[in-house]
């Protein structure tokens, strides 16, 4: 992978600020590229855990197409993005993440996955009905996992604290 260093370097965020806009953040956008290195962007909800991010979907579809044939991936969170029309800008925050995806095909991770995910979006639902839902569409779910090699972050230079 071969990725130039960030111009403004005073902007980039820390590994840990990085890792803490993943967390919290609740979708991303995902790049994937086709045969003739065309890009196909597509907004997905996610996980992250430890350098990994994992994400729910369909068994079949054109992103799923792409990655079986080039599973280097990019994927894109904002953390922030508050317009400040007084100065013709926004206080952004946000992570580049890059890496490459694979299919869970272990079953039993496989549902593990589908569980924490669930529990990210719905931590208060009741134990019961997440099961229940789970059980209903599990079979029709694909697990896919972005093993995270690079993690860039930049804020704008007005969120930089003071030296
Ligand atoms: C905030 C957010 C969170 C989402 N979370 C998930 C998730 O966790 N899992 C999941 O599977 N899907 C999620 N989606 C839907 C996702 O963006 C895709 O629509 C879906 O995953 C199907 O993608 P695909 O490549 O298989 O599309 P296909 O059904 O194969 O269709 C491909 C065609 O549809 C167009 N297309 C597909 N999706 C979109 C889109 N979102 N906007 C505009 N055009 C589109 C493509 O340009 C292409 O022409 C989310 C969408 C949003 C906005």
């Amino acid at each position: 992978m071969n990725t130039p260093a960030m111009r403004r370097s005073r902007q980039a965020l820390p590994a840990a600020d990085c890792e803490a806009i993943l967390s919290a953040g609740t979708s991303g956008v995902l790049a994937l590229s086709d045969s003739e290195g065309f890009p196909y962007s597509v907004p997905l909800s996610y996980l992250y855990q430890n350098g990994k991010i994992w994400f729910h979907c369909a068994r079949s579809g054109y992103k799923l197409d792409l990655l079986r044939a080039n599973p280097r991936a990019s994927f894109c969170v904002i953390g922030q993005d508050k317009i400040v029309p007084a100065e013709y800008t926004t206080y952004y925050r946000s992570v580049i993440a890059r890496g490459t995806i694979r299919e869970i095909t272990d079953e039993a991770q496989k549902i593990d996955l589908i569980r924490r995910l669930t529990r990210k979006y719905a931590p208060d639902e009741p134990n019961e009905a997440m099961e229940a839902e789970i059980r209903q569409y599990r079979d029709a779910l694909c697990i896919l996992e972005l093993e995270v090699t690079q993690l860039t972050g930049k804020q704008n230079k007005r969120l930089v604290p003071a030296p």
